[in-house]
């Protein structure tokens, strides 16, 4: 099945509706330089009844009909009908697991707490679900003849991991601008091995973004960064999986961390289709959890979002939302406003602390799931979450991407505090017995009653 007609999708101006372009055209902001989204012909899409809906997807998700096995093209007409199915670029993205955190929800006293492990991915990190749509039209548009010399993209680690991989799979230049030293080892190696065009700049996130800015607008390098509202349309379908999943009942809460916040933005915007197309009759509440030293979105929600003002973002653990100057801040405001939202913040103590108790569990987490779990702690301890509710934290990326401050933690190699749950390897001389007196030791100190 090539491009289905049936259903259309455009860009518009967040602010003005009857500015729209074509998804076939180079643009990513409206007019007066504001951000554009990608709007679906709702119409169409109603033409299925929910149930219909329903049925489709659950017949699609995992088998290997091509490209519709993933989650992201199981669920195309709402993503991008326009594109064939021959120019998707697709690693099987999405379905991933949405597990019962029974161990760890217990020691908070929470029953129904759920991980949404969206790390578990080709790149690992959710951003694989927006780029293989934003690479897909790209090469859509090349097939067609566009010029387009290469696909750029400023980071703070994982979206230039995952924009390096769709490119090299689909044969496209890719080009990552990445701020030195502020990204994992392991995120450094991931575009380096996929053959990507990397600099790593001596600024930070901010800094790069300015950069891929101008190669875009003066070097027709096309932009791969979350301004480019095609990615979007991607990661929305995490809020529709999380209550597919469910099957397709509503949990109370979703939280998930927030930087440039096009994520939190994403969330909402799937979520929003469900409701219009009557898949779901009620609506979650959303947190976003922000790190204290890039927090522009926690302080505008003390005051009520009637103001909002960037800040330097300081260095957190939480790398990828070292942000000061969020881009999607406007569709994040709104969503949040759509979905009774909260808006929590985590000291770099906090992160790591909730991250491994969390591990301690048996999880693996990210510093940025950190991020989330820290939070939704404080609102389940200020009683905002009930023990009572289904809460799920959207995890971002996979653990194994960030195992130095793991490593800092457990070593305790911590400036400003004594971590609560470090377990750091045991040095001893190969002897039996000194190993079994240690080794009995342990284990009652650990599991002893
Ligand atoms: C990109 C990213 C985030 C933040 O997402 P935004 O859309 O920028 O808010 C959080 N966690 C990880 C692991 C990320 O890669």
């Amino acid at each position: 099945m090539a491009s289905d007609p049936k259903y259309q999708a455009w860009f518009e101006s967040l602010s003005n509706p009857s500015e729209r372009y074509s998804l076939d055209e180079i643009v990513y902001t409206d007019q007066g330089g504001g951000l554009l989204q990608v709007v679906h012909d709702v119409q169409a899409l109603k033409r299925h009844s929910a149930d219909e809906w329903k049925q489709i997807f659950d017949n699609r998700a995992r088998r290997n009909d091509w490209p519709y096995g993933s989650g992201v093209w199981g669920k195309k007409e709402w993503v991008l009908p326009g594109v064939s199915d021959e120019n998707v670029v697709s690693m099987y993205e999405g379905h991933t697991n949405l597990f019962w955190a029974e161990r760890y929800g217990r020691e908070l006293g929470l029953e129904n707490l759920w991980i949404k492990l969206c790390g578990n991915s080709h790149t690992g990190s959710f951003k694989d679900l927006g780029m293989t749509v934003l690479v897909s039209q790209v090469k859509e548009m090349i097939a067609q003849g566009v010029d387009i010399p290469a696909v750029a993209c400023a980071s703070t680690g994982d979206t230039s991991a995952a924009l390096a991989a769709y490119a090299a799979a689909a044969s496209i230049p890719a080009v990552v601008f990445l701020p030195r030293g502020k990204i994992s080892l392991a995120q450094l190696i991931q575009p380096v091995s996929n053959g990507a065009i990397v600099f790593a700049l001596d600024t930070d996130f901010d800094g790069c973004m300015e950069i891929v800015k101008q190669v875009s607008e003066r070097d027709g390098i096309y932009l791969a960064n979350s301004m480019n509202s095609l990615r979007i349309e991607g990661q929305k379908t995490v809020g529709i999986e999380i209550v597919e999943q469910f099957g397709w009942e509503v949990p109370d809460w979703i939280v998930i961390p927030g930087g440039n916040l096009g994520n939190v933005s994403a969330l909402a915007k799937g979520l929003d289709l469900l409701l219009e197309l009557g898949l779901i009759d009620r609506k979650p509440r959303i947190c976003v959890g922000q790190a204290q030293a890039a927090n522009p979105l926690y302080l505008a929600y003390q005051k009520d979002f009637e103001v909002f003002e960037p800040i330097a973002a300081r260095q957190t653990v939480a790398s990828a939302i070292q942000i000061g100057n969020p881009v999607s801040r406007d569709k994040a405001i709104d969503a949040l406003r759509r979905y009774d939202g909260v808006v929590e913040q985590a000291s770099e103590a906090e992160i790591m602390e909730a991250c491994a108790a969390a591990d301690r569990t048996g999880l693996f987490n990210c510093p940025h799931t950190g991020v989330a779990l820290a939070a939704m702690q404080k609102l389940l301890a200020r009683g905002v979450i009930k023990k009572s509710d289904r809460v799920v934290v959207v995890s971002t990326a996979h653990g194994l991407k960030f195992t130095d401050f793991k490593r800092n933690y457990h070593e305790m190699n911590l400036e400003d505090m004594a971590p609560a749950h470090a377990n750091p390897p045991i040095d001893l001389p190969a002897r039996y017995d000194d190993v079994r007196d240690r080794m009995l030791r342990e284990i009652d100190l650990r599991f002893g009653s």
